[in-house]
């Protein structure tokens, strides 16, 4: 078990209170209507599966049950930092090892 932080809690809780929720940052078409079905699919569906730093949602189930933002490395499970949604974190990790949001 390992412990994460809550950025709306201000305080590190056990890893079962919380729920992951999948890519973070993921920008809803600002109008569906005008997709095609490849790009509505696109955005419902796939979703990027990198090894190396990736931005996380996750979701403070068993607490406050607000949503915030880890970023995390998916081949040692190191997670550098966590923050609110609508924020950005900045860490100190080559900028190689993490994902382009493009
Ligand atoms: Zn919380």
């Amino acid at each position: 078990m390992f412990l994460i932080y809550c950025p709306h809690c201000e305080e590190h809780r056990e890893e079962p209170e919380f729920h992951a929720s999948g890519e973070a940052h993921l920008a809803r078409p600002e109008d569906p209507e005008a997709c095609t079905d490849e790009q509505w699919g696109e955005f419902l569906y796939f979703r990027k599966n990198p090894r190396g730093l990736h931005r996380e949602l996750w979701v403070h189930s068993a607490g406050c049950r607000k949503f915030f933002n880890i970023l995390r490395d998916t081949q040692t499970y190191q997670i550098h930092g966590s923050y609110k949604v609508g924020e950005w974190l900045e860490v100190d990790v080559q900028k190689d090892d993490e994902v382009s949001s493009s």
